[in-house]
């Protein structure tokens, strides 16, 4: 097995990701997915320390100051994210395989920090017009966020070339056979 290996997933928001991510943890325990800081607020049912660590603006900051980001970036305008150092110390110390969720510039950052350590992998909504559909069907976001979230959807598309795969999701089985695969082949191909 490889040595503390990561595993990257990006896509655009409603393309699937966190569906596809749900299923991967459910079957193999040996996966923990890094829980990123935000300071956006906290959506209906999600929660502190499980979706995301919900940061103020200056706790954020304060974490940037003390180099306790891996990565981070505004990823919409006044809305940070980031992955926390201390997130991966706790999971590989747990021995886990640790699955980053993060957006596409975030992704291609890791992919370069962690270099073969890591498999970046892109999941593609099957269009954008189902992607749109998707985003009015969940139903949380308001006009103006989701025109943002289409318009960053285009530019995430057009980066999914940078990735080590990519993966379409227009069958939600098919689609986690194929990371799951995917995943299997970079932990364990080499022994
Ligand atoms: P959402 O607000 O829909 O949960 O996520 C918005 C975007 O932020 C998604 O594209 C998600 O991948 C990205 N994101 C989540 N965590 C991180 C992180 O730790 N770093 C970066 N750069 N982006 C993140």
């Amino acid at each position: 097995m490889r040595h503390h290996p990561i595993i990257i997933i990006s896509a655009p928001s409603g393309a699937g990701k966190g569906t596809i991510i749900r299923e991967l943890l459910s079957r193999d325990e040996r996966l923990a997915v890094s829980i990123s800081a935000t300071t956006r607020e906290c959506r209906p049912g999600e929660e502190d320390g499980v979706d995301y660590y919900y940061l103020t603006i200056e706790e954020f900051q304060s974490q940037i100051s003390a180099d306790g980001f891996v990565e981070w970036e505004e990823v919409y305008p006044g809305i940070m994210y980031g992955t926390l150092r201390s997130e991966v110390e706790r999971l590989w110390k747990l021995g886990k395989i640790v699955i980053f969720e993060i957006d596409v510039n975030g992704a291609l950052a890791l992919k370069k920090f962690y270099g073969q350590q890591s498999l970046a992998l892109f999941i593609q909504p099957p269009s954008l017009e189902e992607l749109k559909k998707r985003l009015i069907h969940r139903g949380s976001e308001s006009d103006e966020e989701m025109r943002i979230r289409l318009n960053r959807a285009e530019y995430e598309m057009s980066q999914a070339q940078f990735f080590d795969a990519s993966i379409t999701n227009q069958d939600l089985k098919v689609a986690v056979r194929e990371v799951a695969e995917l995943i299997d082949l970079f932990v364990y191909g080499e022994e």
